[in-house]
């Protein structure tokens, strides 16, 4: 598609104009006004020479102000480059020097760690918006010294100047992204504008299932895509709450560009509380609800939420981790009149590689992560040769299409280690595909374990876990172990009802322990309140398995 990702906004204003966009905290904006605001972020940005080559670091909760900003710099020609407002200010410098953002757009509550941050980078300008600007895009914030109210901003001149015009779609970069960092550090990812459209339409393909691309099979090339304004996507023109944080590839792209490109109304939640969640789920008369498993875990803890009417619900669209077979199925009978999609991807190919598609029923797989989206191949390679293995055998899920990043930033071994010389990106987690090319996703090699020379994915004995009455949550991570190696031991969160109160040690490891080869049998059960999650929704393995190696000495 030969259009820079500014066209998604300005397709979406031209298509649904006088709309409702965004809802936060009841304050409504239209697809017009956003676009309005998001050339005036644009025109203020240029007139304080931001522009092409120049990264912008946006470091904001989701808020109503997000996608005018998000699309500002985008129209501005410079790169949009997102942190996560919940890094300490030591990780936030390092992130911040090492995409070289000379510009930071930031809220309020975060200035104590920006002020920390910013003395080791690059920052030169920081702009701020905070809690009054969502009712009054004019109302004061505090300012640290020399730094610049969003509201300026917008007091721009909000013609389209057409500054992404003749940016090269395939070198601009449209995102600097950055890796949830949940198996290591983060690091950086190069995504040029090319790589960004495809992708909201290969991912948008998916949602709304009714475009060529299925219709075919997948079988389609970019040349029959066209362009994102002449595309005819008919999402359907729904009601959506969103959590999912825009700073995450899953947010960006399905939750910001994906629901702007279909029309969908989405109400802004700024943190995660599932009975406000079930409450304006009720009240808009959502018809999707998309998310990591966490979010759905919680909505079926709500209390009540058998009785409540969510009828309205047409789609469940779950992305970022494994979704246990066991929820799947308590999901599909809280709403027997919805489709669950499930999409798989990394931020490393800007989003999406496979899903599910929600909306073509017959298309679906339970368990799987469905097929890929068009225009895509997934390989499936052994672990320690590398060669392609036979349909039906598990190894490293490789991935190539033209949403495969540019590379990662100043990393070029890292990126030549990650993507072959033939263009697959190799993902790093383990894979099967079946002999309908649909791809199940076993687990990380990261966090595979070694017990005896046998490799055990946590993953198989964690479907089994949340499956036992009782049990809200379970990870299995390795004990060091000096004669087998690692044993597999389940941290277990109980259920606040009478079958997890029941729950003891020996009952979850026979539970499990009668279900598997022995080389697989968990060693020990460990009942924990939580289990810790990153913001984008991923079990956070490596807190559970330095805890077992710290107490191992
Ligand atoms: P880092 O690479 O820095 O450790 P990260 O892996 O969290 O961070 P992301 O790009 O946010 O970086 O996440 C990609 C990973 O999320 C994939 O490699 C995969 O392990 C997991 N994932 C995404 N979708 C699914 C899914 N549907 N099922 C299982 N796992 C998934």
């Amino acid at each position: 598609p030969a259009v820079p990702v500014g066209s998604v906004l300005r397709a979406a204003v031209r298509r649904w104009g006088d709309r409702t966009a965004f809802v936060h905290h009841g304050v409504e904006l239209t697809f017009t006004e956003l676009g309005r605001r998001a050339h005036a972020v644009a025109a203020g940005l240029a007139e304080r020479g931001v522009g092409r080559g120049d990264v912008v670091a946006v470091h904001l909760p989701n808020c109503l102000q997000y996608p005018a900003v998000y699309y500002g710099v985008l129209l501005a020609g410079a790169t949009f480059s997102p942190t996560n407002p919940l890094l300490t200010p030591t990780e936030l410098a390092r992130q911040l020097a090492d995409s070289g953002a000379r510009t930071l757009v930031t809220w309020e509550a975060c200035l104590p760690a920006v002020r920390v941050a910013l003395a080791d980078t690059a920052v030169q300008t920081v702009v701020v918006t905070g809690p009054a600007q969502i009712a009054d895009p004019d109302a004061a914030v505090e300012l640290p010294e020399g730094a610049v109210s969003l509201a300026e901003l917008l007091r721009a001149d909000p013609t389209d100047a057409h500054r992404d015009a003749d940016l090269d779609l395939a070198t601009a970069l449209a995102h600097l992204a950055y890796t949830g960092g949940t198996t290591g550090v983060s690091k950086g990812v190069s995504l040029p504008h090319r790589q960004v459209v495809t992708n909201v339409l290969q991912s948008g393909c998916w949602v709304s299932g009714s475009l060529p691309a299925l219709d075919a099979g997948g079988d389609v090339t970019l040349d029959q895509v066209g362009s994102a304004e002449e595309y005819p996507v008919r999402l359907g023109t729904g009601r959506a709450i969103n959590l999912t944080p825009w700073f995450h590839a899953m947010g960006v792209i399905g939750y910001l560009n994906g629901l702007v490109l279909a029309g969908t109304s989405t109400v802004i939640h700024d943190r995660f509380d599932p009975v406000a969640y079930v409450a304006d789920a009720v009240a808009h008369r959502v018809t999707g609800i998309g998310g990591a498993p966490p979010v759905f875990a919680a909505l079926l803890q709500v209390p009540g939420i058998d009785e409540v009417d969510l009828s309205s619900v047409r789609t469940l669209s779950s992305g970022a981790a494994p979704l246990a077979v066991p929820l799947i199925e308590r999901l599909r009978a809280l709403f027997p009149q919805a489709v669950i999609g499930e999409g798989y991807g990394l931020t490393e190919v800007t989003m999406q590689a496979t899903g599910n598609p929600a909306a073509r029923s017959g298309l679906r797989k339970a368990g799987t992560v469905g097929l890929p989206v068009f225009d895509t191949e997934v390989s499936i390679r052994a672990l320690d040769t590398g060669t392609e293995v036979p349909v039906g055998e598990r190894g490293e899920i490789c991935i190539r299409g033209p949403q495969v990043m540019a590379g990662y930033a100043h990393r070029p071994d890292a990126t030549a280690q990650a993507v072959d010389a033939e263009g697959w990106f190799h993902s790093g987690d383990v894979g099967v595909l079946d002999e309908d090319g649909y791809l199940a996703v076993v687990d990380r090699t990261k966090d595979m374990l070694l017990h005896k020379g046998y490799n055990v994915f946590p993953r198989e004995l964690e479907e089994i876990l949340v499956g036992v009455p009782g049990v809200a949550g379970a990870a299995v991570v390795g004990r060091p172990d000096p004669m087998a190696g690692e044993l597999p031991v389940a941290y277990v969160v109980r259920r606040a009802d009478e079958a997890g109160a029941a729950l003891t040690e020996a009952s979850v490891m026979a539970a499990v322990n009668d279900r598997v080869t022995p080389y697989k049998r968990l060693r020990d059960v460990v009942f924990t309140d939580v289990i810790p999650v990153s913001a984008a929704g991923k079990v956070l393995k490596r807190v559970l398995a330095d805890r077992e190696r710290a107490a191992a000495g």
